[in-house]
């Protein structure tokens, strides 16, 4: 029998979006997706280049528990280099991709019934890998107007002694808002508690530039990788950044459940930091591009973006003059034009009504299911 914490484990609705989408392309039908949190490009070259000369090294065994020195290494000097804080590399833990690196912060952290502070809306997986570590939501609800940021007042109503943590994710996904250093500093003066900060967006920014929660605070896990910045999602690399007090318990947890994250590929995380900048700018600039178009066309449409994003490659747009449920209205967008979106009810209650856009797509994609959707609206609304 299945066990009661696994069949709790909530599922992604963008995936019955995009099963949806597999269905209407066996048919024969050209589906544009602008569902999919994925980069379009091509991960870089001299990081490819990197992964094949360390295969062709044989770079190919288990590395350290923490993920291979150098990476480490090159990891600290990054995180000085673009915030001016000072970690060192036994602080670090290198894993397959950002996700496993989440699950292992809330088994380091978590006791049975913790509470961990989450915003409503947020990437729907936070949810899950508490649970998994046998802690437990406190979801806060933040305001569209806000920019769907936490207000302070809110989360010290909602401190409990059990409250061991409080995530934030900025460039977030799905608002693509980027938070201000005065939020981040709001957010570090939770002394008792740990701030989780998701900064796997980073980087991915348009206008000014995403701070580290380090830069306000020590007592925070850091979490990072390489699957959007580098268009690396498929290789399954990503690392966590922790207070000294968690080196061990860490280094157990990885060796245990993962032994380490896979060699190669760390040699190819290296190259990613140290010779991907070029190649980084270029995509950061064409992202800006699609944002700007994808903003002007979607107010066009009358949609409306509370506060302009300018991270990550998300638009979080607002459909209640066109819908309530935003679940059946990202089905029959689908169904009707062939454009596929998330439905913002993924990503909790507070995000009913809305729709996320995806512009991690080709401008002509962006542009040729913009024009279907407006055909839809003018058609229904
Ligand atoms: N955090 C956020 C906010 C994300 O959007 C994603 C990917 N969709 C992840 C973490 C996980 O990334 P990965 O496991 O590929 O590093």
């Amino acid at each position: 029998m299945i066990s009661k914490r696994a069949s709790e484990f909530t599922s992604f609705i963008v995936m019955d979006v995009m099963a949806k989408a597999e269905e209407l392309e066996r048919k024969g039908e050209h589906v544009i997706h602008l569902e999919v949190g994925e980069p379009d490009f091509p991960t870089p070259k001299v990081i490819t280049e990197a992964a094949i000369a360390a295969l062709q090294n044989n770079k190919t065994r288990y590395t350290h528990a923490l993920g291979l020195l150098e990476l480490r290494e090159a990891i600290c000097r990054f995180y000085f280099n673009e915030y001016g804080v000072s970690i060192i590399p036994d602080q670090i833990l290198v894993s397959t991709g950002t996700s496993p690196a989440l699950l292992f912060v809330m088994l380091a952290l978590l006791d049975h019934d913790d509470e961990v502070i989450i915003s409503n809306p947020r990437y729907p997986c936070y949810q899950n890998f508490i649970h998994a570590a046998g802690g437990k939501l406190k979801e806060i609800k933040t305001f569209p107007e806000e920019g769907f940021q936490y207000r302070p007042r809110d989360i010290e109503k909602s401190l409990s002694s059990k409250t061991k943590g409080i995530i934030i994710n900025s460039p977030s996904n799905p608002t693509g808002i980027v938070m201000s250093p005065e939020q981040l500093r709001h957010i570090a003066q939770f002394e008792k508690q740990y701030i989780i900060s998701d900064e796997i967006y980073h980087g991915l920014v348009y206008q000014g530039k995403a701070h580290s929660i380090l830069e306000f605070t020590d007592k925070a896990f850091v979490i990072n990788g390489f699957s959007k910045l580098y268009a690396m999602t498929g290789w399954r690399l990503g690392y966590c950044i922790f207070p000294k007090e968690f080196t061990s318990v860490m280094q157990r947890i990885h060796q245990n459940f993962m032994i380490s994250a896979n060699g190669f590929i760390q040699w190819a995380g290296i190259a990613a930091l140290t010779k991907a900048a070029d190649d980084v700018a270029a995509m950061r600039t064409i992202y800006d591009e699609r944002r700007r178009y994808m903003l002007k066309r979607l107010s066009a449409m009358g949609f409306t973006i509370h506060v302009e994003p300018t991270g990550a490659f998300y638009v979080f747009a607002d459909a209640r003059r066109f819908c309530t449920d935003s679940y059946k209205e990202a089905f029959r967008i689908i169904e009707e034009v062939k454009v596929g979106v998330t439905p913002g009810i993924d990503f909790g209650s507070s995000g009913e009504g809305f729709l996320r856009f995806s512009y991690a797509n080709s401008m002509a994609n962006i542009e040729e299911g913009l024009n279907r959707l407006d055909r839809y609206l003018s058609k229904h609304y």
